[in-house]
């Protein structure tokens, strides 16, 4: 028998059930999504349940963290049409609110994000992680749960939240799951869905590349500008349309490394065809 979620749409009935829950000594997992669930979402609602009394996993499509001219039209219209597909996820709980009960006519309030959403996503997407971070918080006030489960997929993302939580003194505790790859190592992502067999072909010299760094920092390679040189070959080689960053920085400031003497991520955001593409890898 698949286990079948409760589907809360309003934000009052779900902080009832985090509360009662909590009053009974339950302790509270969440996994904020923006629907379109794939094996890595499920991944993450996994490593809530092992750790959880209930697991709740939230659906939205946040219009705040799109720019003017980015996809959220086609993300909501092409990949998150109705609740499809959460029967399966394993959750207790799945909260999917309406936008407007989320953002109530007259809404102007928005976090200022911390420093290290600046540089990387921060440069491509002005306003995207004001965006994140708002929601973020907003989804911790509504479901004030125990723990969060957020993708390192998003590895930028994570840092953001994290340093939010410390920052902001909220009470919630932050786990960051590994993340899930197709067999021939694509990150799992909901935009592949927008991938033509051509690009989806040709979007494998993300992991390609970012695995090539990890070996050239294996073998000792310690020249970063020599591993950024490499990899940018193996995507401009496989056809990539748009580079937005090839980058080796600091896993805490994500500041440029020049010398690869210490633990390094490598982060790649990229274009096949229209589609955005983000990576990374830690070093
Ligand atoms: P999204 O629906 O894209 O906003 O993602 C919701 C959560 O799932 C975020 O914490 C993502 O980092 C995480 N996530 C997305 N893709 C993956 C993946 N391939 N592996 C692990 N976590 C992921």
């Amino acid at each position: 028998m698949p286990h079948l979620p409760k589907v809360v749409t309003e934000p009052s009935e779900i902080l009832q059930i985090v509360r009662a829950a909590q009053r009974e000594g339950k302790r509270v997992g969440l996994v904020p999504t923006m629907g379109a669930l794939h094996q890595g979402h499920l991944s993450l609602v996994e490593s809530a349940c092992e750790s959880c009394d209930i697991t709740i996993v939230t659906i939205f499509v946040n219009p705040t963290q799109f720019a003017p001219g980015e996809d959220f039209e086609k993300y909501t219209r092409k990949l998150v049409s109705g609740l499809a597909n959460v029967d399966d996820v394993g959750a207790d709980i799945v909260f999917a609110p309406n936008t407007d009960e989320i953002y109530r006519q007259g809404h102007s309030t928005y976090v200022e994000p911390p420093a290290v959403s600046l540089p990387l996503e921060g440069k491509c997407r002005p306003g995207h992680f004001q965006g994140v971070a708002t929601i973020v918080l907003k989804l911790f006030l509504m479901i004030p749960a125990d723990v969060a489960f957020f993708g390192r997929k998003d590895y930028q993302q994570t840092l953001v939240i994290r340093r939010m939580v410390a920052d902001l003194n909220v009470p919630m505790e932050i786990v960051v799951c590994p993340t899930v790859r197709e067999p021939d190592g694509l990150a799992m992502s909901s935009r592949n869905a927008y991938l033509s067999s051509e690009e989806r072909q040709r979007s494998l010299a993300i992991a390609n590349s970012l695995q090539k760094a990890q070996q050239l920092y294996a073998d000792g390679e310690k020249s970063a500008s020599s591993v950024l040189t490499e990899m940018r070959r193996i995507l401009e080689k496989a056809g990539i349309d748009r580079i937005d960053y090839v980058a080796l920085v600091d896993p805490e400031t994500l500041v440029d490394r020049e010398d690869l003497t210490e633990p390094t991520v490598a982060l790649i955001a990229a274009y096949v065809g229209a589609t955005r593409l983000i990576d990374n890898q830690p070093l």
